[in-house]
Formats: structure tokens, sequence, C-alpha cells
């Protein structure tokens, strides 16, 4: 990838951290980037979930354990992401040449035994130091072989992960997105009276399924997705998400060149929102009824959340009980330092501090509102300065990532992991009581009292040693 498509990527006028000149910016390549993710990394968390491709990693094998399956995507059909498929470069395979030939080897080989829809090729750093001519070598196979083949050329030296996932978004709009129109909507799917609309999900990955709490207020209100980047997603959908008449942009602002250029090329125009916690799924499913400006569908949209509400309303009403005025400390990435946080807030918790190493400008703005001005932000989440908060503040619950696990267990508090490696499905009405329950669960759990006590022999020994030394 040139320098110049690189520098066009990371200066997205949709991006309001970007658009702060005055802080910089946004995703300058700094020394290290990589550390917190490297830009191929980003890119194939951000496509794996479109099952039916093929996707192979083309460089050292090491690279394809890099954050394979990292993620927990959720698929209902084909699932080939799970397959970890590679072109395992040796020294010796670039010092005699043998890359492209084990290139398109891998690509028969993909073809031959599993017929995807496609195949994607992710560059690595490698392949790119050695000046591998990716798009030639893809357009090549695709005319062998009769079936597309995508180069992802996002390399891990280029910058950083978020990069990544923003130079897969620009490959999807580039290669794939508007070469198919969509199916006619299947009779099954009509209701008299009822006017389907097509709308498109983006930076959606149906961690552990979550999506599925909510798709099914979309099938009732008329709401048709026909595409999404990327949580359960197939290749024929991607290809016709140009035809949605309003898309989303969840809980991610990475792939916003995606959804800007939707907007300019094709005129779908879109919003940001997120599905955790009751009022943030109401203000999606409103946020799509007035986008696409059908008074029907706003009054049955109302009508939807009034008994969605309701009811978690009622679900929820013995897990307030037991959360209420309980303190959370919120150290997670992005825009789920305030999605979270309204998701807390509908249980009546307190959040003491919140992470925002990866939150825009507009992110905190949106803290601020949630939180007031003077919300404690916290910048640097190294495990000492986190402790430090969470005691001073005398919190309740760590709500973080993975990697904030151990910190939790050896400081024997409870934890809650938002993150992607996440083992429950939080968004939607249903999400929220999941969250609810598995809080109530971890601050409960009668585990902490019983490590947080000297352990039973302790005595014991330190009376042994005292008589010993008498
Ligand atoms: S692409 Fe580069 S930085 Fe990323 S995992 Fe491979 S070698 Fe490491």
């Amino acid at each position: 990838m040139r320098t110049s498509d690189i520098a066009l990527l990371i200066d997205e006028p949709a991006c309001a951290n970007n658009a702060n000149k005055a802080k910089g910016g946004c995703m300058r390549p700094k020394p290290g980037a990589t550390a917190g993710g490297c830009p191929f990394d980003g890119a194939q968390i951000t496509l794996f979930p479109i099952a039916d491709v093929a996707h192979i990693v083309h460089g050292p094998i090491a690279c394809t354990g890099d954050s394979w399956d990292n993620r927990g995507t959720r698929t209902s059909g084909p699932a080939f992401h799970r397959l970890g498929m590679t072109t395992d470069l040796s020294e010796q395979d670039i010092v005699m040449g043998r890359n492209e030939k084990k290139l398109f080897h891998a690509i028969r080989q993909a073809i031959d035994t599993y017929s995807p829809a496609a195949v994607f090729v992710y560059a690595t750093c490698v392949t790119a130091m050695i000046g591998e001519d990716l798009p030639a070598l893809c357009k090549d196979a695709a005319a062998r072989w009769g079936v597309p083949v995508i180069p992802v050329d996002a390399a891990g030296f280029y910058g950083s992960k978020k990069l990544g996932d923003r130079i897969a978004g620009q490959t999807m709009f580039d290669h794939v997105i508007g070469t198919r129109e969509p199916d006619p909507v299947p009779e099954s799917v009509q209701r008299p009276g009822i006017t389907v609309h097509d709308v498109a999900m983006i930076a959606e990955y149906n961690i552990r399924g979550e999506f599925w709490h909510v798709a099914p207020l979309f099938d009732e209100l008329g709401l048709r997705i026909v595409g999404s980047l990327s949580g359960d997603a197939r290749f024929r959908e991607v290809q016709t998400m140009h035809r949605a008449k309003a898309s989303m942009v969840v809980c991610s602002n990475a792939l916003l060149n995606v959804a800007r250029q939707l907007k300019e090329t094709w005129g779908v125009p879109y919003f940001e929102g997120s599905f955790y916690g009751v009022t943030d799924t109401s203000n999606a499913l409103r946020e799509f009824a007035r986008l696409l400006g059908d008074a029907d569908l706003i009054a049955r949209t109302e009508a939807l959340i009034a008994r969605e509400e309701a009811r978690a309303s009622a679900q929820l009403a013995p897990w307030r009980e037991r959360l209420a005025g309980k303190r959370a400390l919120l150290y997670t990435g992005g825009v789920k330092s305030w999605s979270i946080i309204s998701a807390l807030r509908d249980l009546g918790m307190e959040v003491v501090a919140t992470g925002v190493r990866k939150s825009t400008e507009d992110d905190k703005e949106r803290i601020r509102d949630l939180l007031g001005e003077d919300a404690h932000m916290i910048e640097d989440g190294n495990p000492a300065g986190l402790l430090k908060v969470y005691n001073e503040k005398g919190a309740d619950v760590l709500i973080a990532g993975g990697r904030n696990l151990y910190t939790a267990m050896k400081a024997r508090i409870p934890f809650l992991d938002v993150n992607q490696e996440r083992e429950y499905a939080y968004a939607g009405y249903a999400g929220m009581l999941e969250m609810a329950r598995q809080l109530a669960l971890t601050i409960e759990s009668p585990v902490w009292p019983a490590v947080r006590k000297p352990a039973p022999w302790a005595g014991r020994i330190a009376g042994e040693a005292l008589g010993a030394a008498r």
C-alpha cells in the first residue's frame, strides 16, 4: 500500500478525533504502535466474521497465531473463519522466491476443499517488505479459478490496529460493496401493510452471538439487514450494503470511513449508536426509524420500545435492587467507555472512573454528558494505577477487558470482562439482563471474602515458627 493511501485513511474526515488537529488528529503511526495489535490484526478482526470466505494469512505462521479467533464472534451458518489458513512462509521460501507459488497453492487448496464464496488474502510484514504485488496476484488467481480473490493489504508495520480496521473497511468498499444487487424481499418476510426497509450494520461483530438478541426486533419492525460488517455476515450480503436505506455504526469509529463513503457515494445516511443498555438500544431503534422517515415505522418502533422497556424493567427489578448504588471502575476501549456507562446507569450503578486510552474526543464528550464535567477519566491503565483508583474510589467491581483479568485476580477483587473475549452476550434488552446477572454474580460471589481472609493454616504456621525460634 502506498504511503499516500495510508495517509488518506488516517485523515478520515468523519472521525471527530481526527478533526481535533489541536491534539494532533488520530492514528499517526508511532514507534511501538503494534504492541496493542498490528494493522493485520485489526484487518483480520474486522473481516474474519464474514463466515463463508476463506481467510488466508499470507506470511509466517506466527502472524496467523497472533490473534486468531480471539473475538468470540458467532455465525449461524458456515464457519470458515474458525479455520486457520496460512501460506506459512519460511526464510527459505523468501530467499528462494517461493512466496507466490505458495500463495497460489493455498488459494487453490482453499477453493478445492471448501468452495468458499470468496478468498481474502491478508498481507503481512514479510510479504509487504519484499515488495510483493498482492493485488496483481489476487487478480490472476481470481481469473484462474473464477472466485473473487480480494487482497487485504494491512501489513503490520503500517501503523496501529485501528488503521488495520480502516484498511479492511476500505478494502470492502473498494472491492466488494456495490458488486451485487440485493435479492427481492422473500414472501415469508413480507407482511400486509408493512414496508420492509433495507438497513446495514457497520462495526457489529456478533460477539458471543449478541446481535441475535436484537435481530428479532429488526424482523418485527420490518427492517431487513442487507449486509453487515461483519457479524454473522456472508460475502453476498456485504456486496449489497450500498442498497441500504440507512446504516448504523455500532460502537466503533474505526469503520467510519465505510459509513461516510456509503453516504457520499450511495446516499446511505448513517448514525453512531450502541446496543448496550436499555436506553441506548431504544435510541438505536428510534434513530433507524427517524432516518428512514416512515411515519408508520416510527409509530410501530415507539410501541415496540414501550413494550420491550416495560418487560426489561420488570425483569431487571430484582437485579436493580441488588446492584443499585454499587460502584464500578470501568476500563475498556473506545466507545465502550461511554456505552457501558449508559448500561450501568440503567442498573442504578455508579461509575467512579472510566478508561479513555482508546477513546476519541467525541467519546470523552459523551462521557462528560453522562458523568458530568468532573468525570474521572483514566488515560493510562497500568495495573498499579488502576488498583489505586479502585481503592481510593471504594469501587465494588472492575469492569474491563481480558488483559486486566489477572490484575483483578491478584488483587482479589470482583471482575467482569466486557471486551471481545467475554463469555456472555450483552447487547439489547435481553443482553442487559445478562449483564445485570453477571455483575451481581461476580460482586456477590462468596469467593472474594474467602480469598481475602488469612489462610486457615497461616496462624498455625506462624505459631510453629515462633515456637521454633524460642
Ligand atoms: S503482520 Fe507483522 S506485526 Fe503483524 S503479526 Fe505479522 S509480523 Fe507481527
